[in-house]
């Protein structure tokens, strides 16, 4: 028997990590975390008020295997690849990008007279989808639901559902939920949880508590992962609370990961390698779009 409400287990910080080509961010948690976020591979946090920090962008590179979610809180990061599909995800919009068999595509946060702000997470795949056909999903702010409750809770809907609203990210084999939450000063906010899943939250900004036997407030940046529960509940300071709730089916499945490239067996990252240098890594030339 489990307790109804899910303790914190692990809390991450955040690590300072230069990628791409030179963009300063901050990195939740990674492949030193496999299997513990399973079937979550990744979450970076990426962000400034200084162009220098982002502007060399994440120029071309291959994913195979997982699918990426980006976020875009405030600024603009324009996409595009090599198949030609291009575009830009605004303040409020989200990219969620189903590799599959494989894309190669540039990420280029771009200059504008906001600051940057966002975040992408890698969600595993599947053995069964890894060599699937790519998809992009493109959701501006407008496609995502926000519910405002009578407490005044204020929560949108990328994926999964809140109360019964459904979020328009649908069909993911781990059947996610990712959530943004505001609560307000001194609120309360409680989610259940499907059983079995994986759990965690980042906080954006403001900070709260979680109910369970880790009650130590959550910080700004940080990622907290819960153990097993039914539900998950969050008592907001007199700052307020706002976090991502991010919760999925786990795979099960062994991880043989290098760089953008997750797959099941170290063989299939060599066959990737391999396809990379002789130009065959491309298995689908049309990927499917979904506006
Ligand atoms: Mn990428």
């Amino acid at each position: 028997m489990t307790d109804p409400v899910r303790s914190i287990v692990h809390r991450f910080p955040g690590v300072p990590t230069l990628e791409g080509a030179g963009v300063r961010l901050r990195r939740s948690f990674s492949n030193n975390e496999v299997p513990l976020f399973d079937p979550f591979l990744l979450l970076d946090r990426f962000g400034s008020s200084n162009p220098e920090d982002y502007l060399a962008g994440f120029p071309w590179h291959p994913h195979r295997g997982i699918e990426t979610v980006t976020y875009v809180l405030d600024g603009e990061v324009a996409h595009g690849d090599t198949l030609g599909n291009s575009g830009v995800i605004r303040a409020g919009d989200v990219q969620w990008m189903n590799s599959g068999s494989g894309i190669i595509h540039q990420e280029m946060p771009q200059r504008t007279d906001r600051s940057l702000s966002g975040f992408q997470l890698w969600v595993n795949l599947p053995a069964r989808e890894k060599m699937s056909v790519p998809a992009y999903r493109g959701l501006t702010a407008h496609d995502i639901p926000e519910v405002t409750t009578d407490t005044g809770d204020r929560v949108k809907i990328v994926a999964g559902s809140y109360g019964s609203v459904e979020g328009p990210v649908r069909g993911i084999p781990v059947d996610p939920t990712y959530l943004d939450v505001r609560v307000p000063p001194g609120g309360t906010f409680v989610q259940p949880t499907p059983p079995g899943f994986t759990v965690f939250a980042h906080t954006v900004d403001g900070s709260g508590t979680f109910e369970g036997h880790d009650r130590g407030p959550i910080a700004p940046g940080e990622t907290v992962l819960f153990g097993a529960g039914d539900e998950v509940r969050l008592h907001a300071s007199e700052a307020g609370a706002r976090f991502l709730l991010v919760s999925g089916r786990p795979l099960h499945e062994p991880v043989a990961w290098y760089g953008p490239i997750v797959m099941n067996r170290r063989d299939e990252l060599l066959q990737a390698m391999r396809e990379l240098e002789h130009g065959d890594f491309l298995k689908h030339p049309r990927p499917i779009i979904e506006e």
